[in-house]
């Protein structure tokens, strides 16, 4: 791995970060709080959150078996996503390489913080090879994204080509784990004290059923973390979020419920799909959505739409003409679904 020195951005590296009110007076006892020009009545929202989320990161650690050192909460993952690039990056000088097909927010941050985005294609089957993706790689090459199970093939990377891009590779190492709750392929985040260059990146949107609450989280050395929280906005996640994520932790046998049942879910539809005349394909899903090659993705998108039905149209995405990703739902919502494509 190259230096925090060689990868950083020198701006980055250099930052006199913002020091807000509640950071200052660490470590010592506090019950009257006339800094922050907050209003002292209207508890409990009055007061600005912790910054930092440590009741909040104390008990992830726990739970994702990952040092509260070495975790970073944000606005969703997308906010990890997006300092990635502004930690990492020089505009206009540095570039990153991704897997192709991916999850589309990798690269509209890459065009927003202007940094070249290098796609590389994965086979007909959405495997990865490590060496592709390496030969993309110049001196410039600050970050490599992979996601797994991958967005929107479903499949899960081969764990030895991933293991392999971590050690050969000298920059930042980024593995998306948005859905590793619904696989039970071993997690990147276990092997974190293994590759210092590695970020791994969770999320209550999906299995944990809080995509309206916004949080994300990255794992990564503290090293990492460190600059992550230099570079976020102060109070980036809110009280409301902190109080209900808090909450929400305390699910899950409930969350592992949701799983069994999406699982057993997905097994009926994509044996469903694989009965209709109008589906030539279903793609191996290693997550709670599947993707399936159609006769005219585009016909049956929109006869969809009409009937009020919502997938996602990936027919336009490289490697899945014709092809719809469809979430699994309730019982009741994917036989609506299939009741519809029976009709069509
Ligand atoms: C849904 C998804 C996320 C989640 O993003 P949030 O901002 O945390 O809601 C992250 N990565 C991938 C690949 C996803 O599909």
């Amino acid at each position: 791995m190259k230096s925090m020195q060689e990868l950083v951005r020198p701006n980055i590296l250099a930052l006199e970060p913002y020091s807000s009110a509640r950071n200052e007076y660490s470590g010592h006892v506090a019950k009257v709080f006339l800094d922050a020009n907050e209003n002292p009545y209207n508890k409990p929202f009055n007061r600005y959150p912790d910054p930092l989320q440590t009741e909040l990161k104390s008990k992830l650690a726990k739970i994702k078996q990952v040092p509260a050192e070495c975790i970073f909460l944000g606005n969703g993952s997308d906010e990890a996503i997006d300092l990635v690039y502004r930690v990492f990056c020089r505009p206009g000088i540095d570039n990153v390489v991704a897997i192709d097909p991916t999850y589309g927010m990798y690269k509209t941050c890459a065009d927003i913080n202007d940094v070249a985005y290098r796609p590389v294609s994965l086979d007909e089957q959405f495997r990865l090879k490590a060496d592709q993706l390496l030969q993309a790689c110049d001196d410039h090459t600050k970050v490599i994204w992979i996601c797994t199970p991958n967005n929107p093939s479903g499949n899960n990377m081969d764990h030895d080509e991933v293991c392999k891009i971590l050690t050969a590779f000298e920059g930042i190492v980024v593995i998306d784990e948005a859905y590793s709750d619904f696989s039970t392929a071993p997690t990147f985040r276990s092997c974190l004290a293994d590759y210092p260059n590695m970020i791994v990146l969770n999320t209550m949107s999906k299995a944990w059923g809080c995509a309206a609450i916004r949080l994300g989280m990255a794992f990564a050395a503290p090293a990492i973390i460190d600059l992550f929280n230099k570079v976020k906005y102060p109070y980036n996640v809110n009280l409301l979020t902190q109080e209900h994520a808090l909450e929400a932790l305390d699910e899950k046998i409930e969350v592992e419920k949701w799983v069994n049942i999406l699982l057993q879910e997905r097994s009926r539809m994509i044996r469903a799909f694989l009965e209709l005349p109008i589906c030539k394909q279903v793609y191996p899903t290693d997550a709670n959505f599947f993707l399936a090659r159609m006769t005219d993705a585009q016909a049956i998108y929109d006869y969809l739409v009409n009937k009020g039905i919502i997938v996602r149209n990936r027919s336009r995405v490289h490697l899945c003409q014709n092809c719809l990703r469809v979430t699994i739902g309730t019982r009741t919502e994917n036989n609506e679904l299939l009741a519809a494509l029976r009709q069509y």
